[in-house]
């Protein structure tokens, strides 16, 4: 069976707890979460062989996420632990008109040093060769340090001309990078060298400008990405392989609560049905069954026994 590993940061998350007693003290809920963790898991729960990649320190929270994946099925073998060291952590805050707020804390994170260290990078690329797919985002380019970026950019190069097949999503987050130029050069170099591109077109808005579909499909045109996922909320998913595009319609969600982790949620529902021979529209259309069940619950990682109940398999 294929094997996947997502490369990235995992943080620690304090989310507002609903309590029913009258208190001005604000409760807030332990979780993990992180973009490329929470598609590992997704992944995990239907059914593919997947690893995380990534560095935490040796606290209870580390150990505790350690314990998360592992109770979820993904591979740690590729998470390496520091003495003294802290993972990064953020806060969700419910503002007043509605929105949600996220605050962070990830400046001294020990995710932000991958392939930074050349040992623990020989060690890391060796371990992710073994892998018949990689995936890792914009967040994960955003983190490291330019010669990092340049460590994995060369490793991507040689894990794909020995066959490896990555799979890569822009989410471009501004806030993370030093200006929107870097991000565009760098994701555009990224373009260049994904198998398969999964992005969404309010990223694309923001880093580029986008008014349309047409817009984005027009730019990537020219790189080597043969398979190309456009995501829209609640619009149909458009799909570009080969130079085929297929708009696949996104049935009416009822009781949606939270779409947190809707983009994350649907990448693993699409790479894994691809991994197990689906065409992109099936795979397509189970990306989009898996954000579904997210989106009707609370949290970009989802109770496994609500996700479970839901889950339907590859074949819709
Ligand atoms: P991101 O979370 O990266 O912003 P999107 O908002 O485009 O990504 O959502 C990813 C997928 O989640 C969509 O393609 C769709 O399948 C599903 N989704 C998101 N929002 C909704 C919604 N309001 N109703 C139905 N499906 C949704």
């Amino acid at each position: 069976m294929a094997r996947i590993a997502a490369i990235g940061e995992v943080m620690v998350e304090l989310s507002p707890f609903p309590t029913t007693e009258s208190t001005d003290k604000e409760v807030m809920a332990l979780g993990f979460a992180g973009d490329t963790f929470n598609t590992a898991i997704y992944m995990a729960r239907t059914g593919i062989q997947t690893d995380y990649a990534t560095l935490l320190g040796d606290d209870p929270y580390s150990t505790q996420i350690l314990n998360l994946a592992s109770s979820e099925k993904v591979g740690t073998g590729m998470i390496e632990t520091m003495p003294g060291r802290l993972p990064g952590m953020y806060m969700i805050r419910n503002a007043p008109c509605g929105e949600r707020e996220f605050y962070y804390w990830r400046k001294e994170a020990r995710a932000r040093e991958l392939f930074a260290d050349k040992a623990h990078t020989e060690q890391l690329t060796k371990q992710l060769m073994t892998c018949d797919y990689l995936y890792f985002s914009g967040i994960t380019l955003a983190i490291i340090s330019d010669h990092s970026r340049e460590m994995l950019l060369n490793f991507v190069d040689e894990y794909r001309s020995q066959g490896g097949v990555f799979c890569f999503d822009i989410n471009y987050r501004p806030r993370l990078w030093d200006c929107q130029t870097q991000a565009q050069n760098i994701m555009m170099d990224m373009m260049a060298h994904a198998d398969m591109a999964l992005l969404t077109l309010d990223d694309e808005a923001m880093l580029w400008g986008d008014g349309s579909i047409e817009a984005t499909i027009e730019r990537y045109k020219g790189c080597a990405v043969k398979e190309l996922i456009l995501k829209r909320g609640a619009k149909e998913v458009v799909t570009l392989v080969d130079g085929n595009e297929v708009h696949i319609p996104v049935p009416w969600v009822e009781g949606v609560v939270d779409t947190t982790g809707a983009g994350d949620s649907f990448n693993a529902g699409y790479v894994s049905a691809r991994m197990q021979g689906l065409s992109s529209e099936e795979a397509a259309k189970h990306g989009i069954h898996v954000a579904s069940i997210v989106i009707r619950n609370r949290g970009a990682i989802v109770k496994k026994s609500n996700f479970d109940a839901e889950y339907k398999g590859l074949q819709l």
